[in-house]
């Protein structure tokens, strides 16, 4: 793999410094459909609650990649296993991982028809910047990159590294969504995480002296999920995205006139798949155009969905347990001459931070390994992971509605 010709560094308040060293890595990072992820922000609704949660998927995908470097050059066992090529695949589906990210992530996929995982792949696959880039230096690249992010590549160890129970997407994210929303939570000691790591039998383990900064990993995750991933209000805000792009594809449906000047969303308003151009050229700054000119549009329902969402007027909500509760709302919306099927909508959170499988697969469990190379499941020595994985798996179940309802 050809050098770059100085060693990059690139300032970041998670790692200090993200490393480059590959022109092949050099040469992705300035591709368009990555420099595209600028212009992604990294946590949804979030930045409507905390509101310096203003990162974008570009930054993430930049982290992902330097604990994967760091992990495939400090790990001794990795380091000494993996040949140069794996290391730089590594690498390199860390940097890609999240490259088919729409705008607004979930709320954004319940209109098009494929999710952000399968264009990612297309976006490696296809003729794109990143694919060129990719073939150039081996070809066999693209079709290795995308496999890793699949998870079916044929060496798992390399594809625990992106997606397993301790893998560097997750450790990144949870560092720099609790850094940029400001919270405590999502702390843990990722350096001495990858100080302790070992490979056994082709696993990720933990060394026995790491198992607390591995608990407070598993911490960490509890408390961002609840307090910042299913905040009801990001969930509010996501929600009020997710019925405009209903509005939207039911006019588009009938041929409504006022979407003619949306055009930056009509791809996704078809029965067929948007291809991954059409995707690239819907980023947020052309979503957020897109509402505003639906804010003074012809249709009374999105106009007001459209402000709602740039004037953060967002919905109300309230736990529901059953089907009546929604029926009850419903029916006050309709008194107000409100569309329910566009201003009232359910969600439902559930999380659990860590549940242990039963089977001995790699990448489901966290392994701890003992002084005499044993592998322990994590719940198995942990007091505080086994209270946790005890726990019932905890719901949430929300309605959210105009606040001209209470
Ligand atoms: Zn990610």
């Amino acid at each position: 793999m050809m050098r770059t010709n100085e060693h990059k560094v690139m300032r970041d308040p998670i790692h200090g410094y993200i490393h480059v060293d590959l022109q092949v890595v050099w040469d992705c990072i300035n591709a368009a459909e990555m420099q595209r992820l600028r212009r992604i922000h990294q946590l949804g609704g979030d930045f409507q609650i905390y509101h310096t949660a203003e990162h974008s998927r570009f930054g993430h995908s930049l982290g992902v990649y330097e604990i994967v470097r760091r992990m495939v050059n400090e790990v001794v066992e990795l380091h000494a296993q993996l040949s140069e090529y794996e290391k730089t695949l590594a690498m390199l589906a860390g940097l890609l991982h999240d490259i088919g990210h729409g705008p607004f992530s979930h709320a954004f996929e319940s209109i098009g028809i494929w999710k952000h995982e399968r264009y990612t792949l297309e976006i490696i696959l296809q003729d794109s910047e990143v694919h060129r880039i990719l073939k150039k230096a081996h070809p066999d690249l693209p079709k290795d990159v995308a496999d890793v992010i699949a998870n079916t590549y044929a060496n798992p160890l390399i594809n625990q590294l992106i997606s397993g129970q301790l893998d560097a997407d997750r450790m990144d994210y949870l560092l720099r969504d609790a850094y940029f929303t400001g919270t405590s939570y999502g702390k843990f000691d990722l350096e001495r995480i990858i100080r302790t790591m070992r490979i056994v039998n082709q696993k990720i383990t933990v060394k026995e002296s790491g198992i607390h900064s591995v608990e407070d990993y598993i911490m960490a995750r509890y408390h961002m999920y609840w307090q910042v991933y299913l905040h009801p209000v990001a969930r509010s805000y996501e929600g009020l995205l997710t019925m405009a792009f209903q509005r939207m594809k039911d006019l588009y449906r009938i041929g409504d006139e006022t979407l003619s000047k949306l055009e930056m969303f009509h791809p996704f308003l078809k029965d067929e798949p948007a291809d991954i151009d059409a995707l690239y050229r819907l980023d947020e700054a052309a979503a957020l155009y897109g509402f505003s000119l639906a804010s003074r549009g012809g249709d009374p329902i999105l106009r007001d969905l459209t402000r709602r969402i740039l004037h953060r007027d967002l919905f109300e909500y309230a736990s529901v347990h059953d089907q009546n509760e929604v029926e009850q709302i419903r029916e006050k919306v309709k008194a107000l001459s409100l569309h329910p099927d566009y201003y009232v909508f359910c969600d439902s959170a559930m999380q659990r931070p860590y549940s242990p499988y039963k089977r001995n697969e790699a990448g489901h469990n966290i392994w701890i390994c003992t002084a005499q190379k044993e592998l322990r499941e994590l719940s198995e020595v942990s007091d505080i992971v086994h209270a946790v994985c005890q726990e019932k798996m905890k719901e949430d179940k929300k309605v959210y509605f105009p606040k001209e309802v209470l």
